[in-house]
């Protein structure tokens, strides 16, 4: 485990920061959190062949559109079209080939990766819990954060009353990757831990997807009301998830086919 470590330490990152990248500062300035894509091409490097820039087949091929400061948008399309890849290059886990992304009007690499992700909050498709307390994984979205907030977080997430029911509450050990809870609590636990980080710009990978119906609905109106000034990307394939989302972007083969809401989208056929 030793060795595993400091061959970890010794990893060089891929890209690192520009010298004169900047803090980012969303609430500095109007427009902080729009995002843009334009024209981004995209291919995962082949471990092995990183060194020569080998690329596997592209991904993204001409990625573009925008989403606008305090806007709920919604990625659709076929499974492995792409949809993660997006959230991935926002995170700043790779960056594009060719185009941009830009935040606030900003390319993004322009901009210091730690500030970047300190402004955004993830709820991914597989959340990483840690074999801790439940309540010490929600409070990881924001250490600094009270113990009022983190039940605050998690009553909005529908998994308080859960957790009160569980013997030992919030002290509640999850066990080795989160097995003692089960797939949806483990989802809920994401999203107070997303909530708890109160990012102005929050990505969703399938949210609800291991949920039942109506906390389905009674989750997305909480983030509704908790996101009134977040901009937010979630991807989802049920229609009850992005039914309400401001716009819907349809994806086709790493480009954006159709975009519009629900009915527009209806309406098109
Ligand atoms: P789903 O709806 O199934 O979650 P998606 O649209 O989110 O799919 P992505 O996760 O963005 O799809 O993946 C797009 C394509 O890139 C897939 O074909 C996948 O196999 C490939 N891919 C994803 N991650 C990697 C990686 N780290 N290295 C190489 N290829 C990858």
């Amino acid at each position: 485990d030793m060795e595993a470590m400091f061959s970890l330490r010794d990893t060089k990152p891929a890209f690192t920061d520009r010298e004169s990248a900047m803090e980012y500062k969303p609430e500095a300035m109007k427009g902080g959190t729009d995002i843009t894509f334009h024209d981004v091409e995209f291919a995962y490097p082949v471990p092995d062949a990183q060194a020569d820039k080998q690329k596997t087949r592209p991904i993204l091929r001409g990625m573009s559109f925008n989403v606008k400061e305090g806007t709920t948008v919604a990625f659709v399309g076929a499974s492995g079209c792409g949809k993660s890849t997006i959230l991935r290059l926002l995170y700043r886990f790779y960056e594009p080939d060719a185009g941009g992304v830009n935040l606030g009007g900003t390319d993004i690499r322009d901009l210091t990766a730690e500030s970047v992700r300190k402004s955004i909050a993830v709820v991914p498709q597989d959340t990483p819990l840690f074999n801790d307390t439940i309540g010490y994984n929600i409070h990881y979205g924001d250490l600094s954060a009270s113990f009022d907030e983190v039940v605050e977080a998690a009553k909005k997430a529908h998994i308080h009353d859960t957790i009160m029911s569980f013997p030992d509450g919030y002290d509640t050990v999850v066990g080795e990757r989160g097995l003692k809870v089960s797939g949806g609590e483990k989802q809920r636990v994401a999203l107070a831990r997303a909530i708890l980080k109160k990012a102005p710009i929050m990505l969703c990978d399938e949210p609800t997807s291991s949920l039942d119906s109506h906390t389905e609905a009674d989750i997305m109106a909480n983030l509704k009301e908790v996101g009134r000034d977040t901009t937010t990307i979630i991807i989802a394939h049920r229609l009850s998830t992005i039914q309400d989302a401001d716009e819907i972007i349809v994806l086709h083969e790493g480009k954006v086919v159709e975009r519009g809401t629900h009915w527009e989208l209806l309406a098109q056929g």
